[in-house]
Parts: C-alpha cells; structure tokens; sequence
C-alpha cells in the first residue's frame, strides 16, 4: 500500500514538472512579446514620424520650386520626398512586424519661402537633426538583438546623411540626376550609381529615377 502512494506521489511530480516545462518553453503571447519590443516600437515610430514630415515638406518645396521654374531643385526635392516616404514605409512595416501600431504625426503647418531659402533652411535642418540624433536607436535595437529594426535604422539615418551630401551639392552649376533604391530609399546623383545597393543588394536598374 505504501509503495503504490509513492508511485502515485511520484507521478504527480513527474507530471508536476513536464507542466512546468511546458509553459517555460511556449511561445510567449502576443502582448508579451510586443511589450519586451515597446522601447523598439517607439524609436520607430520616432523616427517613421520624423520621415514622414520630411517627406511632407519636401513634396511641398518641390510645388515651390517648380511654380518658380527651378527644374533642378524641383528634381531634388521629389527625389528626397519619394526617399523620405519610403523610409517611413519601411518603419511601419517593422513596427507591425514587432507587433506594434504606426501612428503618423497629424498634418502640420509646411514651410513656405523662395527655393533658395528652402534648401538652405533644409540643409540646417538636416544637418541639426542628424547630430541630434546620433546613432542611440541604432545601438538599442543593436544591444536588444533586434537586427531587423537595426537595419530599418541604419538606412535611415544613411538616407539622412546622403540627404544633406545632396542639398549641399546643389549649389554646384552642374545639372544634376537622381536615383533612389525603391526598397531602402538610399539616394544617388545618376553620375555616380552602383551596380547594386550596396545597403540592401537591389540591382540598380531598379532604381527609381528623377531626371
Ligand atoms: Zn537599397
């Protein structure tokens, strides 16, 4: 009698412990998941919102340039739009991926102006927002081991910088092309295309271009 409680005893425990093992090893929910991501979600967000504005705007100056007859500048900043607005797709869609929601900023007051000033007042803004920025979101999604985010980060702020090298170079006399990488919105003078995105492998010859 006593040996068949034990028995009993025993497979409680065993069936005590495979339970337990059972639910440390399921996936975790959803809402788990999404809230170990949340630091995540919000630099993307940040910075889906920080893209989508510029994308506005940039749209807005490429209006103005072109009620102006300025051809070039016109070019330049649909470029920029076009790059801007993907990069915030790409965003989105890495938020919905970490189970989060995209919510883009609200439409706000564009800047008006001569094109002239529009390029000079967006190459400060460029140039302020890339050094406020720095790279802190990339290191979070780095440290956290979250390279998707990671990269969706880094051709960001790769488009940022290749943005300014763009309205700086426009003060140059030459008539410039563009070409933006349909699928990370990396930025190019025609003159000096690679063969392939050298961020996310695209063959050129998809690149989308403003000439
Ligand atoms: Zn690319």
């Amino acid at each position: 009698m006593r040996v068949r409680s034990m028995l009993i005893l025993l497979l409680f425990a065993v069936a005590a412990g495979i339970l337990v093992w059972l639910r440390h090893d399921a996936p975790k929910p959803r809402n788990a998941q999404k809230a170990s991501w949340n630091e995540i979600i919000a630099d993307l967000n940040a910075c889906g919102r920080r893209k989508h504005i510029k994308a506005m705007q940039h749209a807005h100056f490429a209006e103005i340039a072109a009620s102006e007859n300025r051809p070039e500048a016109e070019r330049l900043f649909r470029a920029l739009a076009f790059s801007e607005r993907l990069q915030e797709q790409n965003c989105a869609a890495a938020i919905r991926r970490l189970g989060g929601e995209y919510r883009p900023p609200r439409p706000g007051t564009l800047f008006g102006g001569s094109t002239d000033g529009n390029l000079d007042r967006c190459i400060q803004a460029e140039r302020r927002s890339y050094h406020e920025h720095r790279d802190a979101e990339i290191r979070r999604a780095m440290t956290r081991g979250n390279r998707y985010a990671a990269r969706t980060l880094v051709w960001a702020s790769a488009a940022d910088l290749k943005s300014i090298f763009l309205l700086e170079c426009r003060h140059g006399s030459r008539e410039c092309a563009f070409a933006v990488c349909p699928v990370c919105g990396n930025l190019y003078v025609t003159e000096y295309l690679d063969r392939y995105c050298p961020f996310c492998l695209t063959d050129g010859e998809k690149f989308v271009r403003f000439e």
